[in-house]
């Protein structure tokens, strides 16, 4: 079947899945992505939503092939912020408008963090509350795989989103990627643990994958669906030379052009046939190219995390090479931001948690039925 005729469907099988993510012609490509933006446009609007993302601390139990800071690399600083730092962070996020933030570090989950980030989440509520935001701040969670205990302390403290991406849904790719402490099944299980623990839960995986294929994609894509998220972030896999599979460097290299591409389709297919899903464009889409994050929105994304962890520790959190918005201040960053996302014809959400309409239309609200400023 053409893309042409795939398209026209409402509901796509797995070949669907595969012919879509494997368009390769300019023509067809187009297609795709004007397809994704319509629905976008018609399920979603034309809002972007930012998330001010704090980077708040390194140190990382765990040991992912992939990843810089993993706890191996013994070449990293390692850094925690203080409590201060992050709510300060957080308080710039509200008082320039953006409605959310993304606390997200390395893994632990020993009592002394756990107890540590229930308590900066309490803090952020209570220090964002204002006229525009009466409710404080939107607080996403990215801190890793945690029990349901855990989960249900930090729901109850304030947060209300969180991210816990499955890599791939491949369980030997997984297992080729992580060391042996991890596996898949534990992780699918947290964020089934994170949905009965009231949060919205996001997942996602890495693209260009050494070994990954397009079947494995679409897998992905239907695992997506299977576990009911509500929001995606997904990016390329980038190669970091301090890890064990900076061995795919070169690879890399030589398959950069079509890595971006695959992981722009892989949003436009995921809009296709999530529909209504918040999805992010990621940083390390702009770790490959400029415009990275902004060809992400007009594939179908509308969320956008800038960064505003304060720039003296960013150097030490390279989850890979080439990461981009090292120096700029939190105030430059956004700027540029705001008129790209204009630039676009799109608009800049203000003062909002921006909760993915996914979320909203659940038959039984997973947030308390509470929802601020929309
Ligand atoms: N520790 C937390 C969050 C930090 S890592 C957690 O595990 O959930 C956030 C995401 O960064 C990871 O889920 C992974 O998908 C991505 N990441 C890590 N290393 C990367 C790399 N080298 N290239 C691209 N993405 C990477």
């Amino acid at each position: 079947m053409s893309i042409k005729n795939i398209l026209q469907k409402d509901n796509f099988t797995r070949d669907d899945i595969i012919a879509l993510l494997g368009a390769d012609n300019p023509t067809d490509i187009e297609l795709i992505r004007n397809k994704a933006e319509q629905i976008l446009l018609d399920k979603c609007g034309l809002k972007v939503f930012y998330r001010g993302l704090i980077e708040f601390s390194n140190t990382c139990v765990c040991d992912c092939h992939y990843c810089g800071i993993r706890k191996s690399n013994h070449t990293v600083k390692r850094f925690t912020l203080s409590k201060e730092e992050i709510v300060s962070a957080a308080k710039w996020c509200a008082d320039s408008g953006y409605g959310s933030v993304v606390l997200q570090s390395g893994e632990r989950s020993d009592p002394a963090f756990v107890d540590f980030a229930e308590d900066v989440i309490r803090q952020i509520k209570s220090a964002t509350v204002s006229q525009s935001l009466p409710q404080g701040v939107g607080i996403t969670l990215s801190i890793g795989e945690q029990s349901l205990q855990t989960y249900e302390r930090f729901f109850k403290a304030g947060a209300h989103r969180y991210l816990l991406r499955i890599e791939t849904s491949s369980p030997k790719l997984f297992d080729s990627i992580h060391s042996s402490t991890q596996n898949l099944e534990r992780r699918i299980t947290a964020i089934k643990n994170l949905k009965q623990a009231s949060f919205q839960a996001g997942t996602g995986v890495m693209i260009g994958l050494p070994g990954q294929s397009a079947e494995n994609l679409a897998d992905d894509i239907l695992r997506f669906k299977e576990l009911d998220v509500d929001m995606i972030g997904m990016g390329p896999y980038i190669p970091h030379k301090d890890t064990p599979m900076s061995i795919h460097t070169e690879y890399f290299n030589i398959n950069k052009d079509k890595i971006f591409q695959t992981s722009l389709l892989m949003i436009a297919v995921c809009r296709l046939v999530l529909k209504d899903v918040n999805i992010a464009s990621t940083t390390a889409l702009q770790a490959i190219r400029d415009d990275g994050r902004e060809m992400g929105l007009r594939y179908g994304a509308n969320v956008m995390m800038p960064q505003v962890t304060p720039v003296n520790v960013r150097r030490d959190y390279l989850l890979y090479e080439g990461k981009p918005c090292l120096d700029e201040s939190s105030e430059e960053l956004r700027k540029g931001l705001d008129l790209r996302i204009r630039s676009l014809g799109r608009q800049v959400a203000l003062n909002e948690w921006g909760d993915s309409k996914h979320a909203r239309t659940a038959e039984k609200p997973r947030h308390g039925g509470v929802f601020c400023g929309t």
